[in-house]
């Protein structure tokens, strides 16, 4: 077994539930390798987990503390927790894009809002490939899935200027990014910085779905042919493209970083001041 994996990891999870060539794996094992050069333990991180692939892959893998919120849902549960639990605690949530960008979203924007201390990393596989592959909310446009058979006519949260994360910045969250799962060290590093951050952080993380996106959308289940589609649409952050064009800009999308009053210390703050009758 990998070493991080023995060291982190509960060994009745390894290997992976996900399909053979899924980018899930890599994205744990990002997460993982950030917490680890971090310097942090099993005790130091609890873990949540939203529905989905994402969930599935994640839930309860986490040797330390553990829990899981209906679809959509666990923003809320994180969001009680973090003023719960002593303020050094992390709370890392893995969620998929149907989870965060929809089904939850408005949880998720009301953290952002609150600058809640927690991180979340959105394992992106562009619909709800869990239940067979339908379209989503980052579905790319024209694209085939199980529930759009002539193509996916919906805009999604990565085009035509609207996107999410611009949304989420908007709302209050002060640090974000965005990485696929298979680009390197950077997402480790974005993972780093989206621990060390008392308050709000989320990294969107675009994986590849072997089995459900890239033999619908893209007519094949080969992973090197899938995996080429995702590099070949993957820009830097800053880098232009044309109005019709559709790209995934990946780097630090914006970086406040303990610029801003964090949710739970503003509350154990006043109920301190409560308590003193001041
Ligand atoms: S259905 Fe797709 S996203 Fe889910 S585990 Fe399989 S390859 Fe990965």
């Amino acid at each position: 077994m990998d070493y991080l994996a023995h060291k982190y990891l509960r060994p009745r999870k390894i290997p992976s539930t996900a399909c053979s060539g899924c980018g899930l794996g890599q994205v744990h094992k990002k997460i993982v390798m950030a917490i680890d050069e971090l310097g942090l333990g099993t005790e130091d991180v609890v873990w949540g987990t939203g529905i989905g692939c994402a969930g599935r892959q994640t839930f309860n893998t986490w040797k330390g503390d553990n829990f899981a919120g209906t679809h959509g849902r666990v923003y809320a549960l994180a969001c009680g927790l973090r003023i719960a639990l002593p303020p050094e605690k992390k709370i890392i949530l893995t969620a998929g894009d149907g989870d965060a960008f929809g089904i939850g979203l408005t949880h998720l924007l009301n953290c952002a809002r609150r600058n809640v201390d927690i991180t979340v990393i959105v394992c992106d596989n562009f619909g709800y490939q869990s239940t067979g592959g339908q379209f989503g909310y980052t579905t790319p446009q024209g694209y085939r899935t199980d529930s759009s058979p002539y193509g996916m006519v919906e805009n999604n949260w990565l085009q035509n200027g609207v996107d999410i994360l611009n949304i989420l910045k908007d709302s209050g969250a002060t640090f974000l990014a965005r990485h696929t799962s298979f680009e390197g060290h950077n997402a480790v590093e974005s993972i780093k910085k989206a621990i060390g951050n008392k308050g709000f952080s989320l990294v969107h993380i675009i994986y590849p779905c072997i089995t459900n996106f890239g033999g619908a959308a893209l007519r094949t289940r080969d992973p090197e042919k899938v995996y080429k589609w995702f590099s070949k649409l993957t820009r830097p952050a800053g880098e232009n493209i044309g109005e019709d064009e559709f790209a995934f800009h990946t780097g630090v999308f914006y970086d406040n970083s303990n610029g801003k009053p964090e949710y739970s210390e503003v509350i154990r703050g006043l109920t301190d001041r409560i308590r003193e009758g001041v």
